[in-house]
This record gives C-alpha cells, structure tokens and sequence, in this order.
C-alpha cells in the first residue's frame, strides 16, 4: 500500500479531514462537518472551541471509518498535517484544558474603537505605523488587538494569567495542543506562517517580537512557541491514528498556496471561501506594498529551510456574502442553489451589491465601511440580487489583483483559483470576465488541505512526499476564458467603484 498524509483543514464555515495518496496527491476519503457561528453582539463574531475540537476528531473518525469499508489499511497514514482559519484567537487554561472564552473569529469589529484609537495614537495618525515589522496595517482582523480584548474583558483570562494557566493560540495551536494530549503534555505550537498574523510576530526575524508584545500589552508567556510549517511537532494521543506524527501546520491561505504548487517566485492563487484571498510568491524577501495589500510569511517548509514571504490581497466577505443570503434572508436553501437563481436572471440589471459587513480590507483598511446595496428598481428580484452578490465577489478580486499588478510591476496573466465557492462556475466565468484573463481551477479544489498535507509529508522523520519540482504531481484543471468585451467589463467595474464609495462613507454622510 503507498503511504497516505492526512490533513485537517478547519475552516471558518467547516471542518473537514482528507486523506491523500503521498505519491500520486489523489485525495482518497475525506469527511466534512459545518460549524456554527453565533453573533452575540452587533459586529461580534464567536465560535466555540469545544465544538471546533469535537468537529475534527468526528471528521477524523468518519474517514477512518471510510477507509475501513474500502479496505484501506488506516496505518498507511503516515502523518498528518493542520491547516485553519487564520488570525482567529484562543485563550484556554493548561491545568483544566478548558477554553475561557470563545474563539474570536478573524470577522469579528469589536476592536473598532482600540484600532481607531491605536492609529490616532500612531506617528502621522499612519495605520501602518507597525507595518516594517509586521507586514501589517493596524486593524480588527489581526489577533494582537482580539487578544487585548479576551485580556481587557475577560475575567476568567486574566486570573489564569496572574496564576500562569493562560495560553493563547491561533486555531492551529488549539488543535495541535489538544491533538497532542491537551493538559497531559500538549505542545504548544505554532507555525510561522500564522504566527505573522497575529501581529505581534517579526516577519524579518521570525520570532516574537517583545516591542511589539510591550506595545499591545501582551504577555510573552503565554504565546506559542513558533516552529517551522514542517516538521514533526509531536503524536497523536488517542483515537484511531494515535501514534501519527503531526508535522505540517500551515495557515488556509499558504496552505492553498503550497497546495497549488506556487513555490516560485511570481506564482500566485486566489481562494474563495468564507473570505477572498489572493497571494503571491515574493521569495525569500519580505516585499512591502504601496497599494494597500499585506505582507507577510507564506512558509518556512522544514527547520533549516529559509522562510519564503508573499503579498496578499484580503477579502473579507465572499462565500460569507452567500451564507448571509442563506441564513439571514432566506433567499436560497443552500449556497450552491444561488448559481441556479444568478443564472436566471443572467444580470444584476443595475443593482451593485458592497457586503462591507466586517469593514472593508484591501485595498482600503476601512473598518467603519457598511453594507450597502444600491441601484435598485421596481424591477430588482431576488435573482438579481443573487447576480449582484457573485459579482461582487469578482470586482472585490479585480481590486486586489489591479493592486498586486501596480506593486509587483508584472500583470498576471491568468489566476489559478481554489475554495469552497469555485464549484459555481457562474462566478467563475464573471470573474474571468471581470478580469479580463482566464480564470483556471484545479479539478481537485481542496488545496489547503493538500499543501498542509504536503507540508506533513515532507518534513524530517517523515519523508514521504517530495517536494522537488521535478515530483511535483500533474494536476488537472478546467480553464474558463473571458467572454465579453474590456469596455462592457470596465463600465461596471467603475460602476461597482461608486458603490464603494458610498459604502466608504457610510458612517459619516
Ligand atoms: P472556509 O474555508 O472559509 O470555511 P470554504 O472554502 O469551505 O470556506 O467555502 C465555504 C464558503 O463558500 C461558504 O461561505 C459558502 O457560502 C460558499 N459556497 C460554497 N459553495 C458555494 C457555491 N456553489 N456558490 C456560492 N458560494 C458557495
């Protein structure tokens, strides 16, 4: 039997657990559970990480299962690898092994007034006063100022902390810790890859940075120790893969772009889930921007390896936009029926749809940005809307690629794209066309889990996937080609600019 590589891929929207063929990156059995998210507050967004915990080990055990009635042997797997939504933030107690709060999730705007204050507080009332460190502006979705808060609010938090029980982490940390015997000897861990979205990690030194820690308030002890994304971080403790070694921890987005075999510099991928994240390989050097996009570590693939960087264009809402239709206005029954409902309708007939739910990201950081639709007449019905919704999730990745050209210099000239919403081929031939380029998707699109099994199966002690270019597996893609003419695509991009503009000044006209 070939050797197996499992990976965890927890997800803002779902969980899953995959297993791949190490020599062929055939995905062979997988399971998927969705998480709940609750909005106790206007702008708050919580999960709860007993629920993430019970997910994976039930995604874990279905696909055991799964293999057992193909007759594939379970020991085949020789590793496993942990990729996740990132930024989002955890505080839990090592003696009790309990969380003390809920996950903040990376959405969440109740650090508003902390950011705006920390940026009026700022040299030149400039955002991205910590940028040369961090790669990053100040703003809600890193989990520095999410930490503060669970520190500042938190009264379970801030006696574990005098008392020296407190650990914080990204979800990574929660499952591996957990995964790896919680309060019985876990490991407390981290990648560098999520480390730099927490903003208080050195993207140039690659370890925590103490000024970083002081300016935020934040207590070194109780922060992860970083690693490399692969390598063998420890065992699995119970259930049916005890004994496995967990060696790759990846955040979703270099997850994805490990997974899309983008290890050369100038490759880049856009992956569309809950948000919308296009990154591009910079190399071994950090690369700052001057259009709004982030810097930061894409991947650091064994101990002794150097740390290759990306740019990144981030999207708050995307996927989110859909559920939102699903959940909170009861258009659709499920996310994939909105491609049928787009369809019919063909058009948005004028209406422009900016779901600012979270702020705005790139390329603006605007966190007091609002929802808005507009252009509406008697005419508009839900399949416009429907329409409205996918296109805005094209001209949101048109503005982050306008932005990666402007400060790469080198115009991409097709995107290699992955995630849950590209099984809607509508949204994927409005994006080519929106774009202007070809849109291409591989056939397997579950790329985050297979970079962080990739990560897994290459580090130290494992050995069982090469990563060398000449090794890398053939993938099959389908390739969408743009269909209407430039000018009809830049009249409704200026258009859907116009709308950001209103959603941009929601709050102060
Ligand atoms: P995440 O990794 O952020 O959890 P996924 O990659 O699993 O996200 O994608 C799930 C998101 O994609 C959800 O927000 C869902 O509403 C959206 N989605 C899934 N299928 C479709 C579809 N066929 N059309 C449009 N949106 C979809």
């Amino acid at each position: 039997m070939e050797p197996l590589v499992a990976a965890i891929d927890q997800g803002t929207s779902s969980t899953r657990f995959l297993v791949f063929n190490a020599k062929t990156a055939e995905l062979i059995s997988h399971h998927q559970v969705e998480i709940n998210q609750s909005f106790p507050k206007e702008g708050w967004v919580e999960e709860d990480p007993r629920e993430i915990m019970q997910s994976v080990y039930e995604c874990m055990e279905r696909t055991c299962e799964k293999l057992c009635q193909l007759n594939i042997d379970i020991f085949s797997i020789k590793a496993l690898g942990v990729t996740n939504q990132r930024e989002t933030t955890l505080v839990w107690d090592k003696e009790t092994g309990e969380p003390l709060y809920n996950a903040i999730v990376w959405l969440d705007l109740r650090t508003q007034s902390t950011v705006e204050r920390l940026i009026n507080k700022a040299p030149g009332r400039n955002k991205n006063h910590l940028k040369h460190k961090t790669g990053l502006p100040i703003s809600t979705y890193f989990s520095a100022v999410k930490l503060r808060w669970l520190l500042d609010n938190v009264d379970e938090v801030k006696q574990a902390v005098v008392s020296e029980r407190a650990m914080f982490g990204t979800v990574d940390s929660w499952i591996i810790w957990c995964l790896t015997g919680g309060r019985n000897g876990g490991v407390h861990c981290t990648d560098v890859s999520n480390a730099s979205r927490t903003m208080l990690f050195n993207i140039h030194t690659l370890d925590w940075d103490p000024e970083l820690c002081r300016y935020f308030d934040v207590p070194m002890e109780i922060l992860p120790k970083v690693r490399s994304s692969s390598e063998i971080y420890g065992w699995m403790k119970s259930g049916s893969l005890a004994g496995v070694p967990i060696s790759g921890c990846l955040g979703d987005q270099s997850a994805a772009l490990v997974g899309q075999m983008c290890f050369r510099e100038g490759q880049a991928k856009n992956t569309y889930g809950t948000g919308c994240f296009l990154l591009r390989n910079t190399g071994t050097k950090p690369v700052m921007s001057e259009h709004g996009l982030l810097t930061t570590v894409a991947y650091k693939l064994g101990k002794d390896e150097s740390a290759c960087y990306a740019l990144e264009g981030s999207v708050a809402i995307a996927g989110a936009v859909v559920r939102w239709l699903k959940d909170n206005m009861g258009i659709v029954q499920s996310s994939s029926e909105i491609e049928k409902l787009a369809a019919a309708a063909g058009t948005s007939y004028g209406c422009y749809f900016v779901p600012a739910f979270s702020g705005l990201y790139a390329p603006y950081w605007e966190p007091s940005a609002r929802g808005i639709i507009c252009g509406l007449t008697q005419f508009t019905n839900r399949n416009h809307l429907a329409f409205a919704a996918l296109e805005a999730v094209c001209f949101q990745t048109r503005e982050i690629l306008d932005a990666m050209n402007q400060d790469s210099g080198v115009p991409l000239m097709q995107l290699q794209v992955d995630g849950g919403m590209t099984s809607n081929r509508l949204l994927m031939q409005l994006q080519a066309d929106i774009l202007c380029i070809p849109v291409v998707r591989p056939t397997m699109s579950e790329t985050s889990a297979l970079g962080a099994a990739m990560a897994a199966g290459a580090a130290e002690g494992v050995g069982v996937w090469n990563l060398s270019p000449n090794h890398l597996p053939d993938v099959t893609s389908e390739k969408y080609e743009p269909q209407i003419n430039s000018d009809e695509s830049e009249f409704r991009f200026a258009r859907w600019k116009k709308a950001v503009q209103k959603a941009m000044n929601w709050e102060t006209t």
